[in-house]
């Protein structure tokens, strides 16, 4: 028995050695890509370093070349494209084959993707077609002494932060939240392989057709996951009028109006101001927390801005244990006062 187990473990360690490499998906609208992507890059990066491999970016679209430039400065070394009119716009099957024969032709041991509606679409899609795990909206990526790699995210609604491991099968497949990994610098001048692969599909015979692409690009909402300031609000502003008290103060340092879903589920803010584990994952240079008591669902979108200033009245709030700095008071008195200093400077 011993015999038939070292042999069974002898053979899978052989069929995980066969897959090498650091795939990032590169999610493109009209050749423009998503900017998870690039930040997708630099934790890619980070893992094909500490694997000895190599870090390709996969780019499917059409009209897409010049997104290699792009994914080479950003840190691929590689940069594998599927170029053809049937790919121009995002379709979940197309998408999904084309990805599924680039890897049983590559054998990756890792792939990456934004966890956007693309992006969890996708990497569903492909996990169950080529059969391997599927770590979703994680926050924090790492190898261990295997080689495997340790995909952490926040579990049971967010109160526990598991570490997940797909140590039996490959490739290893994670979809990360936007805004989480930091934004790698681009290298300008930097090069790469560019290796254009095939895939033969034609249009009759994909059954999804696209009618129409509506764009909501400068559209009705600002996106605040990109904002540098965020002025965010909670229950504590008790209706909806009081926000206009942290839209004045935005205004005043450039920045943006954000919530936490207790303000969101009374009507006071649009789901896309939410902050947190079902919301929006924001790194401001600034946040703001304005009677946010910071439960750990509000925090998991919040924690990694560059300074947390927290206005509560409550001394124990858990806010406090993010904050830079914090201001235990009432916030209609502080908020009005802030307001007033920094327009007088
Ligand atoms: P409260 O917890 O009620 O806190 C209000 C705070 O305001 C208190 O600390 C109080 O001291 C303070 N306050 C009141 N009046 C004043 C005043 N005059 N001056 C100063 N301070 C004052 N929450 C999110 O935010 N984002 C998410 O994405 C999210 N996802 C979730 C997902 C799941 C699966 C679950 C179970 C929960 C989720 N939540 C999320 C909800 C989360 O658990 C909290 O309920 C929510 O964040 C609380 O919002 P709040 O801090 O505004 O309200």
């Amino acid at each position: 028995v011993e015999e038939e187990v070292d042999e069974g473990e002898k053979q899978l360690r052989e069929m995980l050695a066969r897959y090498r490499g650091v795939w990032v998906f590169i999610e493109q609208y009209d050749g423009e890509a998503a900017k998870v992507s690039w930040e997708l890059l630099g934790t890619g990066a980070e893992l094909a370093k500490s694997l000895g491999v190599e870090l390709s970016a996969v780019i499917i679209g059409h009209k897409v070349e010049h997104l290699c430039d792009e994914a080479f400065g950003y840190g691929a070394h590689k940069a594998i494209t599927l170029d053809a009119p049937v790919f121009a716009n995002y379709r979940t099957k197309p998408y999904t084959d084309a990805i599924c024969h680039l890897i049983s032709k590559h054998r990756p041991e890792i792939i990456l993707m934004g966890a956007t509606g693309q992006g969890r679409d996708l990497a569903g899609a492909v996990a169950t077609i080529v059969k391997t795990g599927l770590t979703a909206d994680c926050t924090g990526l790492g190898i261990d002494d295997k080689r495997n790699l340790m995909q952490t995210r926040p579990a049971f609604g967010g109160n526990i932060m598991a570490t997940i491991m797909c140590d039996r099968f490959r490739p290893q497949m994670s979809t990360v939240r936007p805004h989480v990994m930091p934004m790698p610098e681009f290298q300008v001048g930097r090069t790469g392989e560019v290796v254009r692969e095939q895939y033969d599909l034609r249009e009759e015979d994909v059954l999804v057709k696209v009618i129409e692409v509506l764009s909501d690009k400068g559209g009705k909402d600002i996106d605040i996951a990109g904002a540098e300031i965020i002025v965010s609000g909670g229950r504590g502003l008790m209706n909806k009028e009081n926000f206009a008290m942290l839209q004045e103060l935005a205004d005043e340092l450039g920045g943006v109006v954000g919530a936490s879903r207790s303000a969101v589920d009374a009507g006071w803010m649009p789901h896309s101001r939410q902050v947190g584990q079902t919301g929006k994952t924001v790194r401001p240079k600034i946040y703001v927390a304005c009677g946010i008591s910071g439960a750990i669902q509000h925090l998991v979108g919040m924690q990694d801005s560059d300074v947390v200033i927290a206005i509560n009245r409550d001394p124990e709030a858990p806010i406090f244990q993010v904050a830079t700095y914090g201001i235990v008071g009432d916030l209609f008195q502080i908020v009005p006062s802030i307001i007033r200093k920094v327009r007088s400077l």
